[in-house]
């Protein structure tokens, strides 16, 4: 059986009087590729910023590779492996692509040239070797959220939280993010989604978790999930 990398435990996260993650639990194992998804507001994102370390959960636990997370700061958090992109691409839009990159890397390797190795091998994994000296405000769209997520692969993660790259992208670079995805998995990397391209979340994800107004309402596999009568009225129903 394929060890556990993450636990969460009845997270709840509250704003005021409104419960935006609702004693939430889930389990992520190694090597998986998950799927987070819901209708807009559901506290999707909210899970990743408790993950990530940007709010502190109201109540519950988030167990990441045997270490208890949730009261420690972002940074530390990354640097024990997790990472992740925003919803809201952020380039250093005045940095090249491997300038911003090496700014992920940095946090690993402390050594620039031992940083600007590994920021190349990862622009060479998501096929972006080639405009590594661009700046970030002359990249498309596709390209701003490839160099995100090499930002992010460059703190070298265990547990990748991916927030909507697919947003925005035509059905042809979705498809070839949905190929990306797959060779960052391969490379050991495991991997939470967050993702409305329903095609995209169902080829790609090992299990998914549907979130609710801040309840999971159903978890299981792709076929499982997309059958599953609550999730089809709840939210498929209207996509
Ligand atoms: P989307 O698919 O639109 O990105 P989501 O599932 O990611 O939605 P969240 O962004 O997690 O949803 O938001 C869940 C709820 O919590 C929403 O009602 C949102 O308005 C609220 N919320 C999120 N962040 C805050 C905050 N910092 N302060 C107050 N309310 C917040």
């Amino acid at each position: 059986m394929s060890e556990c990398l993450l636990k969460i435990e009845n997270l709840t996260r509250k704003f005021g009087g409104l419960t935006a993650v609702d004693s939430v639990n889930m389990y992520v194992n190694q090597g998986e590729i998950i799927g987070l998804i819901g209708a807009n507001g559901a506290g999707k994102t909210t899970v990743f910023n408790m993950i990530s370390g940007s709010f502190r959960p109201t109540t519950g636990k988030i167990i990441f590779n045997n270490i208890e997370i949730e009261h420690k700061p972002a940074h530390l958090i990354c640097r024990l492996g997790v990472g992740r992109t925003y919803q809201i691409v952020q380039p250093f839009t005045t940095l090249t692509v491997l300038e911003n990159t090496i700014v992920g890397a940095l946090l690993k390797y402390p050594d620039v040239s031992a940083a600007r190795k590994k920021s190349i091998e990862i622009l060479k994994l998501l096929d972006m070797e080639e405009r590594r000296d661009v700046k970030g405000s002359n990249l498309s769209l596709p390209e701003l959220k490839r160099m995100e997520v090499a930002r992010a692969l460059a703190t070298e993660p265990k547990l990748l939280l991916l927030d909507e790259v697919m947003a925005g992208l035509n059905p042809t670079d979705s498809a070839e993010f949905v190929n990306i995805i797959r060779k960052i998995r391969d490379t050991g990397v495991t991997i939470i989604l967050i993702e409305h391209v329903m095609k995209a979340v169902m080829s790609l994800s090992d299990r998914i978790y549907v979130l609710n107004q801040g309840k999971l309402i159903s978890e299981g596999t792709p076929e499982h999930v997309s059958n599953d009568p609550v999730v089809i009225e709840s939210y498929l129903g209207s996509r």
